[in-house]
């Protein structure tokens, strides 16, 4: 079977990179150029955005930034606004991340609120949920999914994308196996057409996120409902990140598909 959605591939910088550390990765990547048929953001510090945006201006690359708060504007000290990433010319970001989760206390609600928010000011919300590694082990990954996914129409499905994230695969070097992706991502997409129709679940992007890395990037990019990645650790290097680019650019192909 052919891919009919095109593959997504989001570099999450976490709390790496300064401007100069940015400015180096961005024209290496440039250098590099991305695969044709992949769509490809990166998501630095917010202090870096400035200068990403200056360097990816006229190329095919995307500029994402890590968090978003659910109001225009206010009394939220260390916060950032949509209207103000938009000012940057930033097009993408990522919500309800993990880490954001279990570090700062971000909620299911919270992160549904800033994702409403981002779509409202024209930005595409990549939107995170997996399970725990107690959750797996319990046998309650697909209720955990569909609790984290209860709320999602509310928001556009045109300017959404899902990020599969199981918890104990992020930052550990040990990736969901080809079947517990495809697993899940199925039964996301089953949860998506319950929740926005058939149509729109079809066209819906589901990313697999937790040490995917170019050892492992080929098959788990190859299965049917995995539709790209959204990487962190390996993401930092640009031949690491370049290399899963080709990966994603087979499943463009169909060769993986
Ligand atoms: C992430 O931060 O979303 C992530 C998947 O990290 P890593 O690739 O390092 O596991």
């Amino acid at each position: 079977m052919t891919a009919v959605r095109r593959p997504l591939v989001v570099g999450n910088w976490k709390m790496h990179k300064g401007v100069a550390e940015t400015a180096a990765f961005l024209e290496g990547l440039l250098a590099a150029g991305p695969p044709s048929g992949v769509e490809v953001i990166v998501c630095p510090p917010f202090t870096s955005l400035p200068h990403a945006a200056m360097l990816l201006t006229g190329s095919s690359l995307g500029l994402g930034a890590q968090n978003v708060h659910w109001e225009d504007h206010g009394a939220f000290t260390g916060e950032i606004a949509a209207p103000m990433l938009r000012e940057l010319g930033v097009g993408w970001v990522i919500v309800g991340h993990s880490e954001r989760r279990a570090l700062f206390g971000e909620t299911d609600e919270s992160a549904l609120r800033r994702a409403a928010c981002a779509q409202a000011h024209g930005l595409e919300v990549i939107f995170c949920i997996g399970e725990t590694l107690a959750e797996r082990e319990a046998g309650a990954t697909f209720a955990v999914l569909e609790r984290q996914t209860a709320g999602l129409g509310a928001l556009d499905p045109g300017h959404l994308v899902v990020a599969y994230e199981p918890v104990w695969a992020i930052g550990t070097g040990r990736n969901a196996t080809t079947e517990q992706a495809q697993e899940a991502h199925y039964e996301l997409r089953r949860r998506l057409a319950g929740i926005f129709g058939a149509g729109p679940a079809e066209q819906m992007r589901i990313l697999y996120g937790g040490s995917l890395k170019p050892s492992n990037s080929g098959e788990l990019l190859a299965q049917p409902d995995v539709d790209g990645g959204l990487i962190g650790g390996a993401s930092l290097d640009v031949d690491s990140f370049c290399a899963i680019m080709r990966d994603a650019a087979s499943r463009a192909a169909g060769v993986g598909s």
